[in-house]
């Protein structure tokens, strides 16, 4: 219904706009509001960066409805107020659209925020205060998960055993992972619920950590942990649904305004669709689920973009390869502190022929194909595949992404541009992998790892994400990420590989407009331009004007999503002080 309003208010200003122009009577004249509809939020006294080329700076926007119907000088929008019209003044602050997070695992994300969290406890007290509050917190039959705990960081450091926490969680079940996923902590509740005893024998690749007597401490490594996490019952409904609220509020506080949901499951989707349903959609989601499963879509006929302004489909995703991380991340040439591998394909791409005819068959049926490719083999082989399907199924707007993009064979860029080819980065990667990515690859290979500016000097379009929960869901520290380089050990003040920084503006540009497209969504998204939904942020800081290195430390003043306020920061921000 607002759209609607929105689309109306603005088809009779732009026929009252043509009528002006071919009548000679000065345009001025025409864009007052007086004899139009009145907004219904108006955004004054800002300092707005559109990234619409053709109007790249105003002072202020109106708002009908969800839609954007006028940018430009404070004076000029304030003839779109009447009566009822909600202004915000933004006391000269920056506005940009809103983000938008090219990929990213939504309810992974909100699962962990609704978890234990045990990344920064300090002692083993901290430890079991945390999962004792938790615990209390959690509803019956359900499990206290999460953790990210890290012993050596103790004071002093050592292994958690079961009775540091069984006191403080009772009959709630507890499996507590260390941030290194190769061991995790069980309560006596998770130990008897998965029949864990002291008969119990290891299994192949894994132990049972047993004190003097032979009982189990709760301490399961490698494949042990299986023994447990195998009784984990899935998330309730229930559960579910606070996920992804838990994410939406997350994303609001951080200006992000639409996603892009990599590897959803079919449950996903349902709870999108019954918050949809409800009205409690917060952002706007684009689903993209596995590629194996191309035929639940295909056989409906959707196909890319269906759906609507909160929740699309049209999309798949698969997995050419691994992670730099794990030495998994597939390269021409051996990684360089173990000659003795080059890496892995994935399961999918096993054979390459199985995961061609699939692609084939989706991109037939109109699907976008999303493919993750990190090392420099593997994304040239994504690459193949890509030409692969534009001769077998013919030319067509298609925008194939290349997930991470991460390791580039010089060779490589052009064929990303030939065939319209998105790189869909993230880069926060960059400046955590970096702190060890060149004792990984080497000095040759790092000048085209993370290679954002290259990217852009050969015409191949960027989309900014963040790979959340993989790493942290704010776009102040992907943008920060992007026009530093500054590595998380704070070695590489000036960048490292400093010749691929991007600029505010460039960078701005694809985590808005650039992850737009790359959903095509960017006659609806990604500027703020009459016609657009309105989706805005507005930041604490000029982004444009302060150090680059304070960027991380900018806040989310405001978020505004299809013209309603979903964030506000500080409630006194607009206040004189
Ligand atoms: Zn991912």
């Amino acid at each position: 219904m607002h759209t609607d309003r929105g689309r109306r208010a603005l088809a009779l200003r732009l026929i009252s706009f043509t009528f002006c122009l071919s009548a000679g009577i000065v345009m001025t004249s025409c864009t007052a509001g007086e004899t139009g509809p009145s907004a219904d939020l108006i955004i004054t006294n800002a300092r707005v960066w559109t990234v619409d080329p053709s109007m790249p700076s105003a002072e202020a926007v109106a708002v009908i409805g969800d839609r954007i119907v006028g940018v430009g000088s404070s004076p000029a929008i304030a003839r779109w107020q009447g009566p009822a019209t909600q202004v915000i003044d933004a006391g000269g602050k920056r506005v940009l659209p809103g983000f938008n997070d090219a990929h990213l695992h939504f309810v992974p994300g909100g699962m962990q925020l609704d978890s234990v969290d045990l990344r920064d406890a300090v002692s083993a007290a901290e430890f079991a205060r945390r999962i004792g509050e938790r615990a209390r917190a959690t509803p019956a039959g359900e499990w206290v998960l999460g953790g990210g705990w890290d012993e050596m960081s103790w004071d002093p450091p050592g292994l958690p055993a079961r009775q540091l926490i069984d006191q403080v969680t009772g009959d709630t079940p507890v499996f507590v992972n260390r941030y290194d996923g190769h061991m995790a902590l069980a309560n006596a509740a998770a130990l008897r619920l998965a029949g864990v005893t002291a008969r119990t024998a290891d299994p192949p690749g894994g132990s049972i950590v047993r004190d003097a007597k032979g009982e189990p401490t709760g301490i399961l490594k490698d494949a042990a942990m299986a023994q447990v996490n195998r009784v984990i019952p899935p998330p309730t409904l229930e559960r579910h649904i606070r996920a992804v609220k838990r994410a939406m509020d997350q994303a609001a506080s951080l200006g992000v305004t639409s996603v892009q949901d990599m590897n959803p499951t079919n449950a996903d989707i349902g709870v999108y669709m019954t918050l949809a349903e409800r009205r409690e959609l917060d952002v706007r989601i684009y689903a993209v689920p596995m590629e194996t499963d191309w035929p639940d879509q295909a056989k409906l006929g959707l196909r890319r973009g269906f759906g609507s302004a909160y929740l699309r489909l049209g999309a798949v995703k698969g997995f050419a390869d691994g992670s730099l991380g794990s030495t998994t991340a597939c390269f021409f040439e051996p990684y360089s502190d173990e000659p003795s591998t080059r890496g892995l394909l994935s399961e999918e791409m096993q054979p390459i022929e199985g995961m061609r005819d699939r692609l084939i068959g989706a991109d037939k049926a109109a699907l976008q194909l999303c493919i993750h490719g990190i090392g420099d083999q593997a994304i040239s082989i994504v690459l193949d595949l890509f030409q692969a399907i534009e001769t077998a199924n013919g030319p067509g707007d298609r925008r194939f992404r290349i997930e991470h993009a991460q390791h580039m064979a010089p060779k490589d860029f052009d064929r990303f541009a030939q065939l319209n080819v998105i790189a869909s980065v993230q880069p926060y990667h960059a400046i955590d992998d970096g702190r060890w990515a060149e004792r990984r690859i080497g000095p040759e290979r790092v000048k085209t790892t993370y290679a954002f500016r290259t990217f852009l000097e050969r015409n191949v379009r960027l989309a900014i994400g963040t790979d959340w929960p993989v790493a942290p869901l704010s776009p102040m520290l992907s943008l920060y990420a992007a026009v530093t380089r500054a590595t998380l050990d704070g070695k590489n003040p000036e960048g490292w590989v400093p010749e691929q920084k991007l600029t505010v503006e460039e960078a701005v540009a694809g985590m808005t407009m650039g992850a737009a497209y790359a959903e095509f969504q960017e006659r609806d998204k990604g500027s703020i331009t009459p016609g657009k939904l309105a989706d805005m942020v507005i930041l604490d800081a000029d982004v444009f004007g302060i150090d680059p290195a304070a960027i991380k430390d900018v806040k989310v003043d405001t978020t505004i999503l299809g013209g309603r306020v979903v964030y506000r920061g500080r409630p006194d921000t607009n206040q004189p002080a």
